[in-house]
């Protein structure tokens, strides 16, 4: 059964939106294989955020994404990694439709980085390379 690593990042965490997120994942239908609350590491975020090394966006978010403690989830169904993705709606939050995570609770903030309450990985690829970084036990 397909897994994918989701993440409530600092901004949700700090807004108090972790409840709010797991509900809508569980209302959904998929189930919570692992939990934990942990502030990332910066060797975490190097690994996680590998693939936007360079980008202008990558120390605003690596900066962001280490300001405090993220609610980290490990959800299982049968295409739980689209189907998360469209839980959590489009990357910017003033696009994102409403009835998704980022739609209903999200908003520009005027920052550098899109502070967009979740992450979901975004393929099976990326799912099993995430759950190692945050869910070492689970390899
Ligand atoms: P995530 O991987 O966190 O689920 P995503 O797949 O929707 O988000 P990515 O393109 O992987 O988006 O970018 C990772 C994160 O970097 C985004 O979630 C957002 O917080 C930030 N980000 C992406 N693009 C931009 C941008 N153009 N400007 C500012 N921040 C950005």
């Amino acid at each position: 059964i397909e897994r994918s690593l989701v993440l409530v990042k600092p901004d949700g965490y700090r807004r108090g939106l972790s409840g709010e997120v797991l509900r809508r994942i569980e209302a959904k239908g998929y189930t919570l294989v692992a939990l934990a609350v942990t502030t990332p590491t910066a060797e975490q975020l190097a690994t996680h955020y590998a693939e936007h090394e360079g980008k202008p966006f990558y120390e605003p978010l690596v900066e962001f994404m280490s300001s405090g403690p993220v609610t980290a989830v490990v959800i299982e169904g049968h295409g739980c990694i689209a189907g998360f993705r469209a839980l959590a709606g489009a990357t910017d939050p003033t696009a994102a439709l409403p009835g998704t995570i980022r739609g209903d609770l999200g908003r520009d903030w005027g920052l550098k980085v899109q502070q967009n309450i979740v992450h979901g990985s975004d393929s099976p690829e990326s799912s099993a390379r995430e759950i190692a970084i945050w869910f070492p036990e689970l390899g």
